[in-house]
């Protein structure tokens, strides 16, 4: 096993060992490609939210947020494209009875040319490939896959059925009586969501044109194979933004997102060799530039966040099969016109991945004449789950009561965690393991002079302050106020 696999095995153990991500339905084997957030996960995932959010719509002046439904009316995905065209090229292997994406596994074959030198072939796979795609040639896919001699991972063979379209929208009925039921989808994306609140928003909120609109929440797609962990689930969670702008100022705007985006990623310290750009060669038809935000996870770049200009193409969709006028009167070149978007989309989940590979650290340390492995999780201060511990050294004497003072004066700003259990050492080692920055013990000296030793999980430093001065302390490392200041 390379060291990376091993890594990545040891965040996926780390994630479920301490209360951060869980199997869905676990004790019924769970359900594939869905996760459960624990104790943990759920604070660190609501921290990366209020990141974003405050980035988006507290540090600019005009863009604001909204929370959209879940269901929509049906249109709303024909006008979209999503009925006709949101779907995977599939094909099974009728050995295994397993399915695949069929570009997926011509792209794997490609980088075994690759990996053998034959980078032509592997250029010319690929190229034919995506001219099917384009084309939308179903049965060129096949062949491809026949002519290449692609077997089936599993099974080995190459009896395969002919690839299909798979759409990857979930849809359920609404309405009780089965024959006035109607058919409405879960959301494949929350895009959608602020493109038919264009209007709403912009006359509530009197927004001026360049504007944005943010949202956060959840979408699902019934992906076809998913893997690695929570980066591909078929139920996620988004944080969307589009920025409404005059036709022609896009590319000007697309410039400015992409740099601001890389600037929020950069920010939370991850190494910049971690992350690059990867703009799209084939672009989607109402697009005219996109890009990929990548991270190097433990198994490759891949994508986090896509920066896309749309052109008008959304809006415009909408007011065509609505019938309603979606447009904006822009006072200083006194006419109408329907306004430009650019996109920032990045995917909740992909980021909690991203942060806890990022921060997974072992570390050798000395024990008395010893060494030992820390494992520290290294989350930006701000974000970690738990913010402070709070540890009377003993049971006894008074200190408990005096700790619960302690606890008290945080525990209104802060996730705090209370624990009177172990020796300090260990209770030091399970707060490394979950990323909380700030250990307080409570002591004997505290009794008599009313300081206690505060120590920082990344030096592994004791210092002892009085606890007056323990609010101030908290807020210079722990407010979100410090990262967001540097954007
Ligand atoms: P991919 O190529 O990885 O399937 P995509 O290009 O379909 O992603 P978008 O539709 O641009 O993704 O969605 C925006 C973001 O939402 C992605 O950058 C990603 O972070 C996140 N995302 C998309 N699909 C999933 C999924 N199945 N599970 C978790 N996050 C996802």
């Amino acid at each position: 096993m390379n060291n990376n696999e091993d890594k990545f095995k040891k965040v996926v153990a780390h994630c479920k060992e301490y209360g951060f991500v869980f199997p869905s339905s676990e004790i019924y084997d769970g359900l594939g490609a869905v996760y459960d957030y624990g104790q943990n996960g759920v604070e660190l995932k609501n921290n990366i939210r209020s990141y974003w959010w405050k980035s988006m719509v507290y540090m600019n002046e005009n863009i604001v947020g909204i929370d959209a439904a879940i269901f929509m009316h049906p249109t709303v995905w024909k006008a979209s494209g999503h009925v006709d065209g949101f779907s995977d090229p599939m094909i099974d292997n009728k050995d295994s009875k397993k399915r695949y994406r069929a570009d997926q596994l011509i792209e794997e074959k490609a980088a075994q040319y690759e990996a053998k030198g034959k980078t032509d072939k592997a250029a010319s796979l690929l190229s034919a490939m995506n001219t099917f795609l384009n084309d939308n040639d179903l049965e060129g896919l096949k062949n491809l896959i026949v002519e290449a001699e692609i077997a089936c991972p599993v099974s080995g063979t190459r009896n395969w059925t002919d690839v299909r379209q798979f759409n990857l929208m979930y849809s359920t009925q609404m309405g009780s009586a089965a024959d006035s039921a109607e058919q409405v989808y879960l959301r494949p994306e929350t895009a959608q969501g602020i493109f038919v609140n264009f209007l709403n928003v912009q006359k509530t909120g009197r927004m001026k044109i360049p504007f944005g609109i943010a949202q956060t929440g959840k979408a699902f797609r019934n992906e076809i194979v998913a893997r690695q962990f929570i980066l591909r689930m078929r139920e996620f969670e988004q944080m969307e933004m589009q920025f409404f702008v005059r036709p022609g100022d896009e590319m000007k705007w697309y410039a400015h997102w992409k740099e601001t985006r890389m600037k929020w990623h950069l920010n939370l310290g991850t190494p910049s060799a971690d992350y690059r750009y990867h703009d799209h060669e084939k672009l989607a038809h109402y697009a005219n530039a996109a890009v990929d935000v990548e991270y190097r996870f433990p198994f490759g770049f891949r994508e986090v966040e896509g920066i896309h200009s749309r052109t008008g193409f959304d809006l415009g969709k909408h007011q065509e099969f609505s019938g309603k006028k979606l447009q904006y009167f822009d006072t200083e070149m006194n006419q109408s016109y329907t306004p430009f978007v650019i996109e920032t989309s990045i995917g909740l989940d992909r980021m909690f991945l991203l942060l806890m590979c990022n921060a997974y650290t072992e570390e050798e340390v000395r024990n008395g004449d010893a060494t030992e492995i820390r494992t520290v999780l290294k989350i930006p201060a701000p974000l970690a789950p738990v913010k402070v511990a709070i540890f009377p050294l003993t049971k006894k004497d008074g200190l408990p009561e005096k700790a619960r003072e302690v606890m008290d004066l945080l525990k209104c700003d802060y996730n705090c965690l209370y624990e009177e259990k172990d020796n300090i050492g260990k209770r030091y080692r399970r707060m490394d393991a979950i990323g909380t920055p700030f250990c307080i013990t409570i002591d004997h000296q505290t009794l008599e002079d009313h300081t206690v030793t505060v120590r920082d999980r990344d030096t592994m430093l004791q210092e002892r302050i009085s606890i007056d001065a323990l609010e101030k302390l908290m807020d210079e490392k722990l407010n979100l106020r410090h990262l967001l200041k540097n954007l």
